[in-house]
């Protein structure tokens, strides 16, 4: 169980998704996740919780991420027929489509400086790692150009 909050930081710290650092008073989102474990010669088990800060603007880039590397499955579908990411790819996928976001937050930076052959490369970069996401999985339908 992952809580996410607003909040502002209080401090320099790591965001979760991307290298920036946040900076203090900047606008970011809290999670936090409750964790149990126990070892064998434990008589109880340990409670401990995880943090994480994110950018305000990274938090949504990670949750369409997670959104994009676990397809809406119908709840309604017919056994047999779905389409899923093969769980032995899955760390290989998570990690192409964060490359992909990576591509696409530098490629909006690039088009808001007016950067077009720049904007032109991401976009040849981008083309390629949906091929390689095909490989492991249905692609997202966002990505595919209407
Ligand atoms: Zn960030």
């Amino acid at each position: 169980m992952m809580d996410i909050w607003a909040s502002w930081a209080k401090r320099k710290s790591k965001c979760r998704f991307c290298p920036e650092p946040v900076l203090p008073g900047t606008r970011i989102f809290r999670g936090k996740i409750w964790m149990k474990r126990q070892t064998g010669d434990e008589p109880t088990p340990r409670r401990f919780t995880i943090k994480y800060i994110w950018h305000f603007a990274c938090y949504p880039r990670e949750a369409n991420m997670w959104l994009d590397a676990h397809p809406y499955e119908s709840v309604s579908h017919k056994p047999g027929r779905r389409v899923v990411a093969k769980p032995e790819l899955q760390e290989e996928r998570v990690k192409l489509l964060k490359r992909h976001a990576t591509l696409a937050h530098r490629q909006r930076s690039a088009a808001l400086a007016g950067n077009v052959e720049k904007v032109v490369e991401l976009e040849f970069k981008k083309q390629d790692l949906i091929t390689q996401v095909a490989a492991t999985g249905p692609v997202p339908t966002r990505w595919i150009p209407k």
